[in-house]
């Protein structure tokens, strides 16, 4: 970078001390080039100008031209108000200052002809723009036409600086003025540029700024966002080939044990095609020599808890212990007891390590962990305390990975002298651009089939007056031996609120459904733990019938006889949330159902989002459905990765240039892993720069 770049932002034109820390503080910005990085988030076209007539309630941001006819003032001293009526030769308009008022009584002459910028509103019929931009229009405008203008995203602090989209731009204008091509030097390789007939970074930074035209501004999106993809793909693509290069992996070649043993004759069912593809992938990867790093998508019910048991056995077979890791106690626990019943029988010694497991016990399963007699240990993040030692880890599982953090996982690799093979298992399952983006340095494998037998799951709408209903349908549904699932939204912010609720929720259906008849569950965040355990296990030992509770029974839990999921206040969850939730039922052989209530009135994007679930049960069509609802940084998982970080380009319209800026990365990284030709330099260089700034996950 050029050191004009790499000068400090106080020392711009129009910056100084006072604004140099605001920027620093709100934007990030610390040096010129920084400031530079700070695109336009949208475009004003000033060369149109509209009549008062066309005026809509629809209407966004609108350029008029007229004039002032007369000011009024409301209010007193401490609250004054100054309203212009504004005219131009199809009607009027008020334009409203709450602020500044001395000011513009004293620029702004009635009769003079202005171009007047803003957001109209709606008030009492009649449209008003607060606070709009004013300009004396005179010749020069006339004949300029002013073009498109950008518009920067500020924050109240810099408001109160004059920093905002306006001052910005001022500043921006300054900047751009002092910048020499050589400044901005370009560091994708000319061939690359050339194929894709992108701009010159140069040419790019200025048009995002202040397009010249259309045409330029497309293009100088084009290259920015190819540009932005392609390092963050290079850089996973350089991670992931550094990792193979140094991490050795330890090599599983028997599965003639234990493996064979539990396939062969413990197995209950027949697995799936795709749990085959998937175990024959893993078992190919163990046997490279190199570290795994494995992801397996698969939707909820898929069956991924015996693919991870079989992986874990091949490393048994090979002489070394193999963990599970799950976020929950209620999921560890599951897991523990699911695994030791499918093992009945056999020479294995698994055991749970959770944080509710202290003193003696603790200390008990810690030295027979790290003396080899324990092969398979379960639990929750207990298991990654330095006090944890195995004496051989070869394999490590972490289910519903999103739920970690990367240190967290990361800790799992030190508990062996090599790293042992990782496998990381998620239900929530990803777009396909964001999988490319976020695990761009995992292999990622996928069981995109359901165990045979199962149906669908129906799910249906209901609103609150439809709540008897609701009721007569558990009851039939009770009758023949089911049970159900109600859940209830609990949010920390409004936590006493919505656990009120569910205590309300709780009263209504014991009355409606009384003892000794019927038999109810109820778990929530706020409860002991072995509170929380004893109710789920009445629940998952059929003694009760209802489950009521709040989201903690989200994650893993799996009760076969359970075929009836009702969620309240349906409109608080989002896509993939109302996903997992449903995903606890339509485990069995029965018809399963799920049962959204919301309230009468709704968002557009809370009905989107309920028919959306009513249309499929497809967890991948939900997730990019989610993905187009909300955006990559609102979905679990994405917040450590950098990706919510994105300056430029978005991963629900940018697929096109995703997949050309990862297929040119692969390409590259194949013919020059360490970017050491002469080429290469200046984008071996830029790499390393930002390296610096931005630590992208080395462990997805
Ligand atoms: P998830 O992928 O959501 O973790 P689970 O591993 O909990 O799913 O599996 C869901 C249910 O399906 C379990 O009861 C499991 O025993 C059963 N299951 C898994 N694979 C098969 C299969 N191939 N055939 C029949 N049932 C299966
Ligand atoms: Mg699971």
């Amino acid at each position: 970078m050029s050191t004009l770049l790499q000068s400090p932002i106080e020392f711009l034109k129009g910056v100084g001390p006072l604004r140099g820390e605001i920027l620093r503080k709100e934007l990030h910005v610390q040096t010129f080039g920084d400031l530079l990085a700070h695109y336009p988030f949208r475009y004003i076209d000033r060369s149109v100008i509209h009549k008062i007539k066309d005026l809509t309630p629809l209407t966004q941001y609108i350029q008029l031209k007229g004039r002032i006819s007369g000011f009024r003032q409301l209010g007193n001293d401490k609250q004054k108000r100054l309203i212009a009526s504004f005219r131009d030769d199809t009607g009027t308009v008020e334009l409203i200052w709450f602020k500044g008022v001395d000011f513009i009584l004293k620029t702004l002459k009635p009769n003079t002809e202005l171009l007047v910028f803003g957001k109209p509103t709606v008030f009492n019929g009649e449209y008003n723009i607060a606070h709009p931009e004013v300009e004396i229009f005179t010749e020069e405008i006339k004949t300029s036409g002013k073009g498109l203008q950008p518009v920067y995203s500020s924050t109240e602090k810099m408001k109160k600086k004059n920093l905002d989209s306006r001052g910005l731009t001022r500043l921006m204008h300054t900047l751009v003025g002092q910048t020499k091509e050589k400044d901005i030097p370009d560091f994708l390789p000319k061939e690359i540029l050339h194929r894709f007939k992108l701009l010159s970074r140069h040419e790019a930074i200025l048009n995002i700024h202040f397009p010249k035209n259309e045409s330029l501004l497309h293009e100088a999106t084009r290259r920015l966002k190819f540009e932005e993809l392609f390092l963050i793909q290079l850089q996973m693509l350089k991670v992931k080939s550094n990792r193979c290069e140094i991490s050795k992996g330890f090599i599983f070649e028997k599965i003639d044990n234990q493996f064979d043993k539990f396939y062969h004759h413990q197995l209950k069912f027949e697995l799936t095609g795709a749990q085959k593809r998937v175990l024959k992938e893993i078992r190919k990867d163990a046997l490279t020599g190199r570290q795994m790093n494995r992801l397996l998508q698969g939707d909820v019910g898929s069956g991924k808890t015996v693919v991870a048991l079989l992986t874990m056995l091949m490393g048994i077979d090979n002489g070394f212990q193999a963990c599970l890791m799950a976020p929950t106690e209620i999921l560890a626990n599951q897991h523990y007891e699911s695994i030791v019943d499918a093992l009945r029988g056999m020479k294995i010694e698994v055991a749970l390590l959770t944080g509710n497991i202290k003193g003696k016990a603790r200390k008990f399963i810690l030295e027979n962990l790290v003396e080899g007699k324990i092969d398979i240990l379960i639990g929750t993040h207990a298991l990654i305390e330095d006090s944890v030692l195995f004496k051989n880890i070869g394999m490590v599982v972490i289910d519903e990975q999103h739920r970690f953090g990367v240190a967290q996982r990361a800790a799992l690799w030190t508990k062996n002298e090599k790293p042992p093979h990782i496998l990381v298992m998620t239900a929530t399952p990803i777009p396909r651009t964001l999988a490319m983006t976020i695990y761009g340095d995992l292999d990622v494998s996928v069981i995109d089939e359901l165990p045979p037998g199962r149906k669908p799951i129906r799910t249906v709408h209901r609103t609150d007056a439809d709540r008897l209903r609701v009721f007569g349908f558990m009851k039939e549904e009770i009758l023949k031996g089911r049970q159900i699932y109600i859940v209830y939204p609990l949010i920390e912010e409004s936590e006493t609120l919505d656990l009120k609720h569910l205590m309300d929720g709780y009263e209504s259906i014991s009355r409606a459904f009384p003892k000794p008849e019927y038999q109810i569950s109820i778990v929530h965040g706020r409860m002991r733990s072995a509170d929380k355990d004893y109710e789920m296990q009445r629940f998952v030992r059929g003694e009760t019938q209802i489950m009521i509770a709040t989201t903690v029974i989200e994650v893993g839990v799996n009760v076969p006889n359970a075929s009836v999921m009702i969620i309240e206040n349906a409109e608080r969850f989002g896509l993939s949330q109302l996903h997992q939730l449903r995903g606890r039922v339509g485990r069995g052989a029965e018809q399963s159902f799920c049962i959204l209530i919301t309230g009468k009135k709704l968002s557009n994007e809370s009905k989107q989002r309920v028919s959306v679930m009513c249309k499929t049960n497809d967890g991948f069509v939900i997730a990019e459905e989610d993905l187009k609802l909300r955006g990559p940084g609102d979905l679990e998982g994405t917040q450590q990765s950098g990706v919510v970080n994105m300056r430029i380009a978005d991963l629900v319209n940018d697929v096109k240039i995703l997949e050309a800026a990862r297929t040119t990365a692969q390409n590259l990284i194949e013919s020059d892993p360490t970017l050491s030709r002469p080429e290469h330099q200046q984008l071996l260089n830029y790499m390393k720069e930002i390296s610096k700034e931005k630590i992208w996950a080395k462990i997805s």
